[in-house]
């Protein structure tokens, strides 16, 4: 064990946006700060690189945003979201504060470009980043680097020094073996726990083993799990969670983004006994993509299968993995093993049932079914045109909402009802304080962002006071 008896004014552990935030604005509050990184050099980031967006309220258009998108919507949007599940004060304050955050991201390095088009609907709400999530990375490691944060990597936080509120050091182990670091302030931005199927089982039971996780490997939740052991709150449920129909087909972590299939809104959702369970067009899909994640791992034996015909093959974008093919439904029953009869009469029954309409992906549209349970209520088309498609689906896990408690500065609260004298958490670690259930585009990025700052700032004011 090495033990240099150095102290640095801010740990932060994490290697993702919310500790790039904090460790930057740490830094520009003229702290010392070190940021450890459990993921070698080539995997820094967390989930953070899979990103591509943040969605900021903003008065006005911007260069790349299409016209005003006020604090009082994006409170409106996280509502209907959460349906309440929320702590409205903590929400605001991050609406409020989203507002300057795309200009202070901006001054970091980060560079936006035009929003995309196509099912995702975001060109007022939300700024895609240039090069995608591991672009805006380098960036926020350039500047944090250029500042004199010192950052080490393959340095998982495994132990940590917590006495009434108070963090004193934490354990490292690195290649040259477990090494203590003193700091005066901490700020957790070390993730939620998605990638430990262990902690998912323990609210969402077996049927976790199916789950697929979309990102890092390195979000284990040894962290929280840490904190909690020391007297740190925790709000939230365990099995809520940000998590998206992904392709069956895609690896167990770290898939991404191009797993991710958005043509749910295109045809309909069937499980196992090939039978549909849910409105395929409830809502447009940005509003509407977090919730099929949870859906299907309500299916028997949490998959499903997006079926739709040879119209609306070019409408959305493509996966990493092919569609299944078939000239006939009842050829694609047998090529995906569901029971033919009962597939043919899903797809006739939804075809009886769908009214014409002015079919637009892009609006809420007047296509819809009628007389059908559960109804396709917007972008119901029939299913007939050959070939017909498949594409198997399973819940991809995104990130864990049971968290670490935090105030309006980002200070963790302790479970004795007061405020860590010392301790600040950002990102995924405490998202759930927001997002208690539900998810709109875009969000994650803000909540690191906000409380990075936010934690970076608190914990250096902490430290030079
Ligand atoms: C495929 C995909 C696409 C996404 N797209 C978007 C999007 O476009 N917009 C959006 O807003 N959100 C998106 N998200 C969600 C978004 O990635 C997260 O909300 C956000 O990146 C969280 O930032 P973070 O810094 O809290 O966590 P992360 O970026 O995951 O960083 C956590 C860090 O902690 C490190 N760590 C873990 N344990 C330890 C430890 N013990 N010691 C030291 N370090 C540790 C990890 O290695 C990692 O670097 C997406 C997620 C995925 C998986």
């Amino acid at each position: 064990m090495i033990d240099t008896g150095d102290t640095v004014d801010v740990l932060v552990v994490g290697g993702g946006n919310a500790a790039l935030c904090a460790a930057i604005a740490a830094r520009r509050a003229r702290a010392s700060v070190l940021v450890v990184e459990a993921a070698p050099k080539f995997y820094r980031g967390g989930n953070t690189r899979h990103t591509r967006n943040i969605r900021c309220a903003h008065d006005t258009a911007t260069e790349q945003l299409i016209g005003p998108y006020t604090e009082d919507e994006f409170w409106d949007d996280l509502l209907r979201v959460t349906e309440g599940n929320t702590d409205e004060q903590l929400a605001r304050h991050m609406i409020a504060l989203s507002k300057p955050m795309l200009g202070w991201i901006g001054e970091q390095g980060v560079r936006f470009q035009p929003s995309l088009g196509g099912t995702l609907s975001l060109g007022r709400t939300n700024s895609f980043f240039l090069g995608g999530g591991r672009a805006m990375l380098n960036a926020l490691y350039l500047t944090a680097e250029r500042l004199g944060v010192d950052v080490l990597y393959d340095s998982p936080a495994v132990a940590l020094d917590i006495e009434n509120g108070r963090f004193r050091s934490a354990t490292l182990r690195t290649s040259k073996g477990e090494r203590v670091v003193h700091a005066r302030a901490l700020v957790a931005a070390a993730g939620g726990f998605e990638a430990n199927i262990e902690w998912l089982k323990e609210g969402w039971g077996e049927i976790a083993e199916n789950f697929l996780i979309r990102g890092t490997p390195y979000n284990r939740g040894d962290v929280l799990k840490m904190l909690e052991q020391s007297g740190v709150e925790t709000i939230g449920d365990p099995t809520q969670c940000h998590a998206v129909a992904i392709d069956a087909r895609a690896p167990k972590f770290d898939g991404g983004i191009i797993t991710r299939l958005d043509c749910v809104v295109f045809g309909i959702v069937v499980n196992r006994k090939a039978k549909r369970f849910y409105d395929e067009g409830e809502d447009v899909w940005p509003k509407r993509y977090a919730i099929w994640g949870r859906l299907v791992a309500q299916q028997p034996g949490q998959i499903a299968w997006i079926i739709f015909d040879s119209s609306s093959l070019d409408m959305f974008m493509p996966s990493l993995y092919p569609p299944i093919a078939a000239q006939s439904i009842g050829e694609l029953a047998a090529k995906l093993s569901l029971p033919v009869e009962a597939l043919e009469k899903t797809i006739g029954d939804f075809n009886a049932a769908v009214r014409p309409g002015t079919f637009d992906h892009t609006v809420l549209d007047d296509c819809r079914t009628e007389n059908l349970t559960p109804p396709k209520s917007h972008w119901a088309r029939r299913i007939e045109s050959p070939p017909f498609y498949a594409y198997p689906v399973r819940p991809g896990i995104t990130f864990t909402y049971l968290c670490a408690r935090v105030d309006r500065d980002a200070r963790m609260r302790m479970n004795d009802g007061g405020g860590a004298e010392n301790m600040f958490a950002a990102g995924e670690i405490m998202a759930g304080n927001v997002l208690g259930k539900g998810y709109a585009a875009g969000m994650g990025m803000t909540i690191g962002s906000v409380f990075g700052k936010l934690a970076g700032e608190g914990a250096a004011r902490h430290a030079r006071d």
